[in-house]
């Protein structure tokens, strides 16, 4: 086979990562071991200075998570990988690697809620201070500089209200400032986006959600760009300890075999059924980055390679008529997290984006009456009819 690089994302998705290994199997296999044997004494201390490659301890390096690693690597067009316990193990590991105490953060004031939290709560205790912005307008990126702004963290579409930033503009203005630029990609996954093509410095993922796909994982990921950046990571991770396990990093590369299709699919469902909500008497907003109402559209087609699976919108009558609906629905289910191949509703204000507290929501236009919809890959109509029905409950 050709180098994995030269080939197609629908084909990189299938393909990379795996290795033959001993017995040719077609799937590497699951390596469920905490530890591994060294020949002798000789062998176990060159393994431990890094003078021969092979495997010492599992929340080292293990050959199956390895394998996913190298297929997400791959994807992104980055260096390296370092699979994570979660997505918020892989967020904490790339702050606690890059910042010391008296550093500045820029954070998209749009982010995952904890992620906001683990700034604001966490990291504040350790003199690290963050100033959180509408990334949405590169200008007050611009404003937010500090003499000792660190690191520029960036989440492009935001979660929950789906903002849009210029990843590239923010990329060029961070490097003259002399700031790194991280980019949480979960919501695009590496098909729909590719933030080093954009000039960031390292990206990341909550593999809970796209990358696996069936919800029956919790994972992370953080991409590195060059082999400095990495071992910075991997030496933070390796003492912070939030790795993956063999079983799931084994479920997370099987999912991702089904990425490009998936991506594709739940694309097209999200544009219908935003076409749709838009055109319903009794929505007050929506906001899906392929509709050209949202304020950013000419943004997302700039730098993304398809819209998406996530909508967020608000109902006429806000959040009383919004419980209603996701009280109703029968095919889609209420439930926090998304990505995967079956269609979940959820409330941000008490919900995902609770922890941040009503001051920072409502700053981040976080509004108590917005819903989100992660769209799965069912048949489209038939999500559309059971909004529909519920729709008409109130
Ligand atoms: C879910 C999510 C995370 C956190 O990931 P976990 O796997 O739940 O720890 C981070 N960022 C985004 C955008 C997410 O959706």
């Amino acid at each position: 086979m050709k180098d994995i690089n030269n080939y197609s994302d629908e084909t990189k998705s299938v393909h990379a990562g795996i290795t033959e290994n001993e017995h040719l199997a077609v799937v590497p296999p699951i390596y469920q071991t905490s530890t591994f044997k060294f020949y002798n004494t000789d062998h176990g201390a060159k393994l431990f200075a890094s003078e021969e490659e092979g495997y010492i301890y599992t929340r080292m390096g293990n050959p199956t998570i390895e394998a996913l690693e190298e297929s997400i690597a791959v994807l992104e067009g980055g260096y390296k990988s370092l699979a994570c316990g979660s997505g918020m193990a892989a967020i904490h590991t790339v702050f606690a690697s890059l910042l010391q105490k008296g550093d500045h953060v820029i954070c998209s004031h749009a982010v995952y809620g904890p992620t906001t939290t683990l700034l604001e709560n966490i990291f504040s205790k350790f003199g690290i201070e963050t100033t959180f912005v509408d990334s949405s307008m590169t200008k007050n990126v611009e404003n937010a500089f500090k003499r000792n702004t660190k690191v520029v963290y960036i989440e492009s579409p935001g979660n929950p209200t789906m903002c849009i930033s210029d990843i590239k503009e923010i990329s060029e203005l961070s490097h003259k400032k002399g700031a790194l630029v991280v980019v949480d990609n979960t919501f695009m996954s590496p098909v729909l986006q590719k933030p080093f093509k954009l000039g960031v410095d390292i990206v990341l993922h909550s593999l809970t959600k796209f990358l696996n796909g069936h919800a029956d994982v919790v994972g992370g990921v953080i991409i590195a760009k060059d082999e400095q950046s990495y071992q910075n990571l991997r030496k933070t991770l390796n003492l912070l300890g939030g790795t993956i396990n063999p079983f799931n990093a084994f479920l997370v590369h099987r999912g991702i075999k089904t990425l490009a299709i998936r991506m594709e699919r739940h694309s097209k469902n999200a544009q219908k059924i935003a076409e749709y909500i838009e055109k319903h008497p009794k929505i007050e907003w929506v906001r899906y980055p392929g509709l050209k109402s949202h304020p950013q559209h000419e943004i997302a087609k700039k730098q993304m390679y398809g819209y998406g699976g996530m909508i967020s919108f608000e109902l006429k009558g806000g959040i009383e008529a919004g419980k209603i609906l996701m009280n109703n629905v029968q095919l889609c289910t209420l439930a926090v997290s998304l990505g995967g191949v079956e269609t979940l509703i959820e409330h941000p204000a008490s919900m995902t984006h609770a922890s941040m507290g009503k001051e920072l929501r409502v700053k981040a236009n976080i509004t108590d009456g917005l819903v989100r919809i992660s769209v799965g890959i069912e048949n489209a109509d038939e999500i559309i009819s059971d909004l529909e029905q519920a729709l008409n409950k109130i």
